[in-house]
């Protein structure tokens, strides 16, 4: 107690709020890829670390077209509250844009978010409970792990290959899990593309995991902002195409178009669609309309198929480059070849550890995202992520050309 009668926080130095924090808080970790943004963004650094898209392959003047459209035609509805579920316009974009991966749904379940980002969040707010486990690919999106850990829930990772999740592992895994008694809410999978990965789900897989995730009244979240994004052949028909009521599917505006109108979607079971606008309700009231409708109006006057085609282009390159690089500089490791997205995983010989690599990379001027960041067990070490998608091919070919350099360091070569 104070002199004043306030009682004392049993606080820390830094943070005198420190014992009031909800128990949550302590799963709030600045992730490893954040810290690494400051680092990377610095000029003359060659970033291989974050996921940002390329926006500057946009069609500036067509955005900004829609931009002004919106304003003079709809400016009153795009200054004001909308609807806790999305403007009702764009949800009708939103079921073209999934009828190319196979997707028929009514527009009364879509639910439009702050990027799928926040839909991530709106689903783990439904459905977890401390204590509760979400299964993932080994390895799995950082910032999904981030939400799961936030709500108090355990992540548990699956085992994946060439052609993504293990079916025989998931089986194990939920076996080993339901021993112990531990209750398994959702299996979160990134099937196209996969982030950190590289890899795409095949499609002899896809029944499999869904009758098993079925069989074990397992609910499946489904994450597909890269499934656009291919670079030969498109990816098979999403997990929701097939299972309309055991799927959640989750989209995203921000790699096919651009991250800043964050604009992302759930598609949601039409049993659960009621509560997840409810949960959206609570946490925002509305997304943004003026950035929905700028993105609907965009949709309805370009060509965003021909627009999708051009990044396929541009990603394609950047990835021939970085495989080319990886093959001609880094002999010795081993990596994924990805058929659409933004990554390559590269595997690091046993004596390499990525992290504790990386401050030695970043004085060589290159930075890639260490495999800890995207394992909750703390495996990873041998490890990295590297993505093409924001520097040019030849800053692509001098970054491998450092992390050579750094790698060949190491091994003392
Ligand atoms: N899921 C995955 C797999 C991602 O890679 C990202 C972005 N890096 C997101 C979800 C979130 O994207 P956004 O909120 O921009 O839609």
């Amino acid at each position: 107690m104070t002199s004043d009668g306030v009682p004392q926080r049993a606080g820390n130095n830094l943070d005198p709020w420190y014992a009031n924090y909800a128990d949550r808080a302590a799963g709030f970790a600045a992730s490893e890829v954040r810290a690494l943004f400051a680092v990377a963004s610095r000029p003359e650094v060659v970033s291989l670390a974050g996921g940002m898209p390329y926006v500057s392959a946009l069609p500036q003047e067509l955005i900004t077209a829609a931009f002004e459209r919106t304003m003079r035609e709809q400016g009153p509805v795009a200054l004001q509250y909308g609807s806790g579920q999305g403007i009702p316009a764009l949800r009708e974009h939103i079921l073209e844009v999934m009828s190319l991966e196979g997707i028929r749904a009514s527009v009364d379940n879509v639910v439009t978010s702050t990027g799928s980002q926040q839909a991530l969040d709106f689903v783990a707010k439904l459905f977890l409970d401390p204590g509760d486990v979400v299964l993932a690919e080994a390895p799995s999106y950082v910032g999904a792990m981030g939400v799961f850990r936030s709500y108090q829930a355990s992540v548990v990772h699956v085992a994946m290959d060439d052609e993504g999740l293990i079916p025989e592992a998931l089986r194990e895994t939920i076996a080993h899990l339901r021993g112990q008694g531990r209750r398994i809410k959702f299996l979160y999978t990134i099937p196209n593309f996969h982030n950190p990965a590289g890899v795409t789900l095949s499609a002899a897989r896809r029944p499999e995991i869904l009758e098993i995730c079925r069989a074990n009244e397992i609910l499946v979240l489904e994450d597909n902002p890269y499934g656009l994004l291919h670079f030969d052949e498109p990816a098979p028909d999403a997990l929701r195409s097939m299972d309309p009521e055991g799927v959640i599917y989750l989209g995203s505006f921000s790699k096919t178009l651009a991250p800043g109108f964050r604009v992302g979607w759930a598609l949601a079971p039409h049993a659960i669609r009621e509560k997840l606008i409810l949960a959206a309700e609570s946490a925002i009231l509305s997304p943004s309309s003026f950035s929905q409708l700028v993105v609907s109006e965009y949709l309805s006057q370009a060509d965003w198929r021909g627009q999708i085609d051009a990044f396929r282009g541009v990603y394609r390159e950047r990835k021939d480059a970085m495989i080319e690089a990886l093959g001609e500089y880094l002999p010795q490791l081993s990596w994924t070849n990805p058929n659409g997205g933004f990554y390559v995983w590269v595997t690091l010989p046993d004596v390499l550890d990525s992290k504790q690599m990386l401050p030695r990379a970043v004085r060589e001027l290159v930075a890639y995202t260490p495999g800890t960041a995207f394992f909750a067990d703390g495996r990873g070490r041998h490890a990295m992520r590297l993505s093409f998608c924001y520097p040019t091919p030849d800053a692509i070919r001098l970054g491998i050309r450092r992390l050579a350099t750094v790698v060949n360091g190491e091994l003392d070569l």
